[in-house]
């Protein structure tokens, strides 16, 4: 045998069949691997070659050894005999038992087997190909524990290296930054990175593990914050695979941990194990999962039972028909996704298409499919395994995502059993009870007829929960099981805020809410019809009112909504969930586009490319750092970069005659780092020959820059303030984390101080100030912005209207005197309560 070859023995004395020859396709076309076949004479399954017993099937009739070169070699005896469960075999070594070439593992029953109608015909494939470049078979009759019926010639592979990557290598144990743990997102993101080796690779914990490529495999681990995980990998790129990967889970696995996590709520959120009940029997509670208030009536809606039959017609047909109809449910949700017009909630259908990729889901319906059951029946018991295991976790994130993979495992069994999706048809003023309403019901709702709904299952953090925010429709998740018990056509009150539903209102009840409902839309269309006026005080003084965007759509949205242009595009999403850097010409595009779509009137602000630390890019491999909020990141790592930044600045200025650009540097700290940014600006500009008067300021997100506005002021034409970080930084409080929420509160008077002094910085040079961070948007904190001078706000896109109408309702010198009295003071709480007050 040479290093690079492996022979394996003959497992049982017969004659060699090509593997091609197997009469089952699952065999046949090598799906699980590829090897051999031996029509056996005797009856002693031999190991053919030695190495630990990685799995011995339950039922006795097959088991994979691992070898020590890192190949595993399955042993099949006999085909459909998964059916006989265990009769007629006899296992002769345990799980985990190290074997010796030619020991004896599994004695079975020839005779029975096939009076039982079954082959005995015994295959021996090797299921992780990637390692082997050839396979040469024996042919003939063979011996067992003799003749080679198999040599494998190996990929690469001295067998000194080889012997390291059959045990498998083994990361150092990093601790999972993530507040939420690996939930759906994260475990995406991992599964995707580790998709892209060879190596078969593990996520261990203690003595459990997941195969880190499958997504259901790892959200099933239940691996919460801080628990110390390791990666294990047994390939080729072994080595490579634990380097990337445990860097990703340390820096987070791409999650921004930051904004839209609501204030207040810690991102952990175990199930509730009582459910809230209330005394009143008239009333109804659950968990707020969407505010609003609805007044209609009860539609109970109950799911459709999907029939289909337990046993396939061929393995091959089988497996086409499964093949085909996950194709057409990620066609399907293809187009779900293009009728979501938030982008990040289109996500969650994105992630339903990565669940028919799964391996683990695909390895227990292809199995089922080979054991001889139909197509439809082997997928309902992979998904439904899945579902029932992930139902079962505490972490309700998690189990909330049990949800999800039924939503998607029913799809596609529909498509299987030949049944369209049974067409709601829904009275006027429902509310919706069901005891789960999965992502794509809720997404397809008809608006014009389901005022709001209730579930007895699911939670606030549920992907049912998310859509119904975004939709803008009052929902109640987890509500007490009664619910299911009222019959249809019961007028009810459903206060999404508050997550109650009350049955059989009074006249009066009702009459209340309707009232409450009319002033509210009253209020939004008088914000919409004044949308397009300027925001001007009553004492005369103007404030731009922009909008913080990440794309394109938004930048319309924002300009239909009133927007006077855009003082923050997060540039960073052309940058993420990418594996390389996005070109110049991608970059020109997109940034024209958006320019465009505001015209030359409107302010552009491009801030350039804030990632690093806390947000990773795949393919800029930075060393793990240990406090990523305080390391490279933002303008540094583009110092740092500075192909990157001179490609993103290149793609910028060639769009600035379309609008009115700007030019923003995020995470500023020192002057040296504007006057290099700012160097390479002119450097670029020249070699482009652009002329345009293309403004650069800075993000004020670091004190140091806010306590030195005067002097940043001498050197750029505007800033604009990012409260989310600079209060993390000026409170050294971090700003995702769960436990300090609340107290990581832009309102505290030291932040507020800041914000002053950069405006009185900027003001004694002639340059503007904006806000940019989450503070601009909150109506309390507006009246203390413009107080202090801020001159513009820039905010989320569907704020536009309502603050615009809060700046024409304010007197700036009321403004002044109300920030000169909250910069007195000594707490945040201190001031949300002086603010509070004037709002009431
Ligand atoms: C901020 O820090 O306030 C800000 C606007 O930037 P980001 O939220 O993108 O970090
Ligand atoms: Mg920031």
């Amino acid at each position: 045998m040479s290093s690079q070859r492996i022979e394996l023995l003959a497992p049982l004395t017969g004659l060699i069949v090509p593997i091609e020859s197997v009469p089952d396709p699952v065999f046949a076309q090598k799906m699980v691997g590829d090897g051999v076949a031996i029509d056996p004479t005797s009856n002693v399954l031999a190991a053919p070659t030695g190495g630990k017993v990685k799995q011995l099937h339950s039922s006795h009739h097959a088991i994979t050894l691992l070898t020590p070169e890192g190949l595993e070699v399955l042993l099949h005896i006999g085909l459909d005999t998964v059916m006989l469960k265990g009769e007629g075999f006899k296992a002769l070594v345990r799980e985990g038992e190290e074997v010796r070439t030619g020991q004896p593992l599994i004695e079975f029953d020839a005779e029975l087997i096939m009076k039982r109608g079954k082959s005995i015909l015994t295959e021996m494939v090797v299921t992780n190909g990637d390692k082997v470049s050839a396979y040469l078979p024996g042919n003939g009759f063979a011996r067992v524990g003799l003749t080679p019926a198999l040599t494998l010639e190996l990929v690469g592979g001295a067998p000194s290296a080889a012997a390291s990557v059959a045990e498998g290598q083994l990361s150092d144990a990093v601790k999972v930054p993530n507040p939420t743990g690996l939930h759906a997102r994260p475990a995406a993101v991992l599964a995707n990175a580790a998709k892209t080796y060879k190596s078969d690779i593990k996520l261990v914990r203690g003595g459990d593990d997941a195969n880190a490529k499958s997504v259901v495999s790892i959200m099933g681990l239940e691996v919460k914050h801080n628990d110390e995980i390791k990666i294990k990998a047994t390939g080729p790129d072994a080595q490579a695979a634990i380097k990337a990967l445990t860097e990703l889970i340390r820096s987070g696995c791409g999650e921004d941990c930051g904004p839209g996590v609501p204030a207040g709520k810690p991102k952990t959120v175990i199930k509730p194990v009582v459910k809230p009940h209330s005394d009143d029997p008239d009333v109804l509670v659950g968990v707020s999962a969407s505010p609003g208030l609805a007044v209609g009536q009860i539609f109970q809606v109950k799911q459709d039972v999907i029939e289909v039959r337990e046993q396939g017609d061929n393995a091959e047909v089988e497996r086409r028909r499964l093949d085909d109809a996950l194709k057409e449910a990620k066609q399907q949700l293809e187009a779900l996704k293009s009728e979501i017009e938030d982008p990040g909630k289109a996500e969650i259908f994105s992630a339903h298409q990565e669940l028919l990729a799964d391996p683990d889901l695909l390895d227990i319906a292809i199995s089922g499919v080979s054991e001889g059951k139909s197509a439809g029946f082997a997928w309902r018991k992979a998904f439904t395994t899945y579902a029932d295991k992930l139902a079962k976790l505490q972490n309700e994130v998690l189990a909330g995502r049990a949800n999800d993979i039924r939503d998607v495992g029913r799809r596609v069994l529909r498509l299987l059993a030949g049944v369209k999706e049974a067409e709601l048809v829904v009275p006027d003023n429902a509310i919706l009870i069901a005891e789960e309403l999965t992502p794509s019901d809720t997404a397809s709702l008809d608006r014009t007829k389901v005022l709001g709904f209730a579930t007895t299952g699911g939670g606030a953090t549920s992907h049912v929960a998310i859509l119904a925010r975004s939709l803008n429709i009052p929902a109640i998740c987890g509500i007490e099981d009664a619910v299911l018990q009222l019959p249809n056509g019961v007028p009810v009150i459903l206060d999404g805020t508050r997550g109650t539903l009350r049955k059989n209102p009074s006249e009066a009840e009702v009459q209340q809410i309707r009232d409450k409902q009319a002033t509210l839309a009253r209020k939004r269309a008088e914000e919409q019809a004044t949308a397009h006026q300027p925001a001007i005080t009553r004492d005369g003084t103007r404030v731009e009112v922009v909008a913080n965007i990440g794309g394109l759509d938004e930048a319309k949205q924002g300009v239909t909504l009133g927007g006077e242009g855009v003082g923050l595009l997060r540039s960073e999403f052309l940058y993420l969930e990418r594996t390389d850097a996005p070109t110049e010409e991608e970059q020109t595009q997109i940034y024209s586009d958006i320019a465009k779509a505001l015209g030359t009137t409107r302010t552009l602000v491009i801030r350039t490319l804030d990632v690093g630390g806390d947000k990773p890019l795949p393919y800029l491999p930075m060393p793990a750092e240990e406090n990523p909020f305080l390391g490279v990141r933002g303008i540094r790592l583009c110092l740092a970069a500075p192909e990157i930044l001179r490609t993103q600045l290149r793609a910028i200025l060639r769009a600035a005659p379309l609008s009115k650009l700007h030019i923003m540097f995020p995470m500023i700290a020192s002057l040296e780092e504007v006057r290099e940014a700012k160097a390479i600006v002119a450097e670029e500009k020249a070699a482009l020959g652009v002329t345009a008067d293309v403004k650069v300021g800075i993000m004020v997100e670091v004190p140091s820059t806010a306590v030195m506005s005067e002097i940043f002021a001498r050197e750029v034409d505007f800033f604009s303030i990012g409260t989310n970080d600079l209060t993390q930084y000026t409170l050294a409080m971090d700003r995702g984390h769960p436990k300090l929420a609340k107290q990581a509160d832009a309102l505290h008077p030291g932040v507020l101080r800041l914000i002053a002094m950069t405006v009185k910085g900027a003001h004694a040079h002639g340059k503007w100030v904006g806000v940019c961070g989450g503070i601009a948007s909150d109506p309390l904190a507006v009246p203390v912005l413009l107080g202090i001078g801020v001159d513009e706000l820039s905010v989320s896109v569907p704020a536009i209207p309502s603050i615009k109408a809060l700046v024409r309702k304010l007197n700036k010198s009321d403004c002044v005197k109300l920030a000169n009295e909250v910069l007195q003071l000594g707490t945040a709480a201190e001031v949300r309560a002086r603010l509070a007050s004037l709002a009431d």
